[in-house]
């Protein structure tokens, strides 16, 4: 798979199965970017480190103030492979490691 057609998976790679749908939400941006600070993946918790290329989405959703999303490299990796289960299993471990280090119960 060429970078391009990977971008493209990543992009098209749906986020919000079935919740999209208050009239007024809509999609302000959606593309791959160069971080320029560090960020936290929304998919897996896990660090986007400076300078890591990552697809960042912004959107209005339900609220008044735009919402961004951002994906690591290996959550857009598997989004270009259209892996929903490797997904699954990244954003599960990523959610019991958060809870780990809170301390709150898993
Ligand atoms: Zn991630």
């Amino acid at each position: 798979m060429n970078a391009e057609v990977a971008d493209r998976r990543i992009l098209n790679y749906p986020l919000f199965e079935g919740d999209f749908g208050e009239p007024n939400d809509r999609i302000i941006a959606n593309k791959m970017v160069i971080a320029a600070k560090n960020h936290q993946c929304f998919n897996c918790f896990g660090a986007i480190v400076k300078n890591e290329r990552h697809r960042h989405h912004v959107g209005m959703y339900g609220g008044k103030s735009p919402f961004h999303y951002r994906y690591c490299s290996e959550c857009c990796k598997a989004m270009a492979e259209f892996d929903e289960e490797k997904l699954a299993q990244r954003y599960s471990n990523g959610r019991k490691a958060l809870e780990k280090s809170k301390g709150g119960a898993a």
